[in-house]
Order: C-alpha cells, then structure tokens, then sequence
C-alpha cells in the first residue's frame, strides 16, 4: 500500500500500529526499487509473499486486468479458468510484440517490465555462475534444441553459401534434430579417446576446417555439458579456429550454467576466439519446468537477431518461472547452490567407491567432467552376461531416475547419421558403463538412496549369476520361475 493510503488507514487502527507496519511495508518498496534500479540479483533471496506481491503488482499492469477495460480485439487475454488464471498471476499476453520478443507489448506493460528485469537478473545469475564476459541473454520459449534450431536459422540470412553444420559428435538426438530441423547437413566430427575419456579431436577438426570451403558451414556447434565419459569439448580452442577459419561458433551449454568450470569455459572462449551464441536451458540450470532456453552471447547483434527473428508471440510462463525463482534465490542462494553442486558431486562418488569395490567395478577416470561421471559394468557384462540396459531397467524398477547404461557397441542411425557405440559418443569405447550426475538441486538422500540401490542391484545381478550357474550344473529346471 502507498504511503499516502497508509496515512489515511491510521484512522482506521492504532497509528502506533500503522507506523511500524508502514515501515515493515517501506522495507519492502525498498527492496523493489533496488530491484529496478539496480537490475541484478538481490543479495538475499525474497519471501514469497514479497516475490507475489511483486509478481501480481506487475500483472496488474497488463492490459486484461485493468479495470474497466472495453475488450474488442480478437487477442484480448481472456482466460475461462480461475485455474488457470492463478496458475499465470493474470498474465495472458504473453512476451514480445509482432514476433520480436524483446520488443515491449503494449497490452503487456507489466509482463514487458518483468521480461527485461528478468533477463538482467539473468545476466547477473551468469556473471556470478563464471560467465562474466556475457553482456546479454535472449529469454526464449522453447527448449534448447529449439533454441539451437533459431540461432542457426539467424545464422542463414548471415550466410546465404552455407548448408551444413560441423557438429562435434555428442550422443544427444536433440543435438542432431536442432540441425535438421533448420534444414542442414550434419558433418560430423568424431571424438577421440584420452585415457577413460572422451575428448574432442581437434587434429581431426583442424584438418577438416583446412580441407573444406568454410563458407559452406553455417556454424560449428561444441558442447559443455555432456555425460561422461565425454569430457566438455575444447572450445577455447575450437573457439580460435572459427575465428581464424571465419566460421560461426555455437556452444550448446545445455546444463553447463551450473557448473563454474563449464561456465569458466565458456568465458574463456568468448574472450579468446569466436562464438557467436552459447544456448543453455532454464530447466536444467535454474529448477523451473521445462519450458525455456537463453541464448547468451558477448555481443548483443546476434542475440537480437535470434529475437528478432522469433516468428508469432510467445509465452512468457518459462520467464516468469525464472523471474520468481531467480527472485527466491538471491545471489546467496543461487552461488549456494552451485556450492553445494559441487560438494555432493565428490561426495557421490566417495559413497560409491565401496560399493564399486565391492562388486569389482571402477569408477572411470574423467576429470574434465565436472557434472557428470560414470562408472564401469566390466565384470557385471562379463561374467554375469547381463546387458546394462537390464541394469538400467533394474534401477528404473526401484526408482532410481537419471542414470544410463551404455553398451558402447549399438549402432544407431540417427537424423540420416549412422553413429557406431551410440551412447558413448565415440566407436568401440572399451567398457559397458553406467553414467550418473551430481547436477544442480541433487540430495544427499538421493545419493544415499541410489548408491544402496546399485549395491543390491549388482548383488542380485551376482546372485542370479550363481544360482545359473548352479542350475547349469545341476541341468535344466522344470520350473524357471521368475528371475
Ligand atoms: C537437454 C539437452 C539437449 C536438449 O535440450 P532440450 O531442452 O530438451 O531441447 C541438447 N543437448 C544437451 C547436451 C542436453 O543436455
């Protein structure tokens, strides 16, 4: 309430009482006008009372709440269902205007404020996450293959000889689809093994560039958040081939904005070579619904023209989800969790060694991924015969979520591209594995859950193992019953 309306309440109660509830109030305008102003995360993450005042005062600037309002337009923000009403604070106009999402829409002042504000609280969530060199960040409404497919569609009107996409192979369908939905060819450039690790070949990717018209390429995308053993690839130094070779430089960061190493990257490679956009999701990086994708980048021209090219209107849920969770979190909160990230990334892995060691397993050595490890099914495969897919589904069974087994010999055509070992990134990787994350929000309960989890499954893998291979000796039983 406004400090005026205040000064007529106080005929209303005690004014004692008013008085330290109007300033209990100012407080709160403070931290707003801090936020306005200042435009970067608070240093303490809000109340929810606070972030829904804020939120329903910024609806309420948004043309389908306004009192008295005469609506004869064919997109007036009509919604049937309280439901759903609540569900979006009011807010039905969505973002942007005429397909230019950073535009402001004048049905929407409320919704266009908060898209900005939030794009700089984003901004500011980068720099403390390790991105610094980031000056802007494009809020999409799509995911991030989507989000991939729009940068490279800006990149055709840049480069009208161009009809193909070097990709350096990562063993995601999303990464192959974003390509061809664009309407190009996928190159591919295979990876290389270093040890237990999956590594980019950048010989191999020297020697393409060298041999090929680069004109020809829309753009080379590398990846930073991958499931090992696939280590981040080396964009600093693909990053200074694309600039010496004149060709765009995507990163896809899917889930990398978690990680201050995959995010220190990122930096690195702004600074030092070419990249032209570094696409992330919100979900995977910020715990919102899947939903929306921000393309980031050191210089704000092709960011705009991925906006800009933005084809209709958009939601603006995704970004509002953003907004109230980046106002609930505060810098404190957001570097906390990052943090915590981590810590229980090392933590997993002390709490698996026994386990491993228990069942002749091994950890594999993957030092470059700092999200994502993988353990190896060497002796489960081999002398158990089991496929890993089997273990999977067991750990699926007992509700583990997240990790995936990899044989490393299935060849899969994908997108019109025949990937052998698909899974592994690479041919002919020498362990079945099973690959797990400590990724942003990851619970010491769901570490000690799947690591007692992994230990019966094994155990029962090794107990079916046994008792085939006592039945084996003792002759075919009349009755299998269940495994
Ligand atoms: C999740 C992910 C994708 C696909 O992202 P969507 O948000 O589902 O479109 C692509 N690449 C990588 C590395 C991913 O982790």
């Amino acid at each position: 309430m406004d400090a005026d309306l205040l000064e007529k309440a106080r005929a209303l109660a005690d004014p004692a009482y008013v008085t330290v509830a109007e300033a209990a109030r100012r407080s709160r305008t403070a931290l707003f006008r801090q936020l306005l102003t200042q435009r970067r995360l608070l240093p303490q993450g809000l109340d929810e009372h606070t972030v829904r005042l804020l939120v329903d005062e910024l609806a309420g600037l948004d043309a389908n709440q306004f009192i008295d309002q005469a609506n004869v337009g064919e997109r007036e923000g009509r919604i049937y269902s309280e439901l759903v009403r609540a569900r979006h604070f009011g807010m039905a106009h969505g973002m942007g205007r005429a397909g230019d999402l950073a535009a402001s829409q004048p049905k929407a002042c409320g919704a266009s404020i908060l898209v900005r504000l939030c794009a700089a609280l984003l901004l500011d969530a980068l720099h403390v996450a390790g991105f610094r060199s980031c000056r802007r960040v494009a809020l999409l409404p799509i995911a991030t293959g989507m989000a991939m497919t729009l940068c490279l569609l800006a990149l055709r009107w840049q480069r009208p000889a161009a009809d193909r996409v070097l990709w350096i192979r990562i063993d995601q369908k999303a990464c192959l689809k974003c390509i061809r939905a664009a309407g190009y060819q996928i190159d591919v450039l295979e990876n290389k093994l270093d040890g237990d690790q999956v590594v980019t070949d950048m010989e191999a990717l020297e020697k393409r560039l060298a041999a090929s018209d680069p004109s020809r390429y829309a753009a080379v995308i590398s990846t930073t958040s991958c499931f090992a053993p696939r280590a981040p690839d080396r964009v600093v130094a693909i990053a200074q081939l694309c600039a010496r070779y004149g060709i765009p430089h995507l990163i896809n960061h899917a889930y990398g904005v978690q990680s201050r190493r995959c995010n220190g990257l990122v930096c690195a490679a702004c600074r030092l070579g070419r990249v032209d956009a570094v696409i992330f999701s919100f979900d995977k990086n910020f715990m919102v619904p899947v939903g929306g994708a921000g393309v980031a980048g050191t210089s704000p021209t092709f960011i705009e023209a991925v906006e800009s090219l933005y084809p209709g209107r958009a939601s603006v849920a995704p970004v509002v989800d953003l907004f109230i969770t980046l106002l609930q979190l505060g810098r404190d909160g957001f570097s906390g969790l990052l943090r915590e990230r981590e810590r229980r990334f090392q933590r997993f892995q002390a709490q698996l060694a026994p386990v491993l060691a228990k069942h002749g397993e091994r950890l594999l050595h993957t030092p470059d991924n700092p999200i994502s490890f993988a353990i190896s099914l060497e002796h489960t495969m081999l002398e158990g015969g089991i496929e890993p897919t089997a273990i999977g589904s067991m750990l699926y069974a007992r509700r583990c979520s997240g990790p995936r087994a990899v044989l490393g010999t299935e060849r899969r055509l994908v997108q019109g591209v025949l990937l052998a070992g698909y899974g592994a990134h690479i041919a002919d990787y020498p362990v079945p594995y099973l690959n797990l994350a400590a990724a942003i929000g990851i619970r010491d309960i769901d570490i000690e859950r799947f690591c007692r989890r992994l230990d019966e499954v094994l155990g029962q893998v090794r107990g079916t193992r046994h008792a085939s291979a006592a039945s084996a000796a003792l002759g075919p039983r009349a009755d299998p019953g269940p495994p």
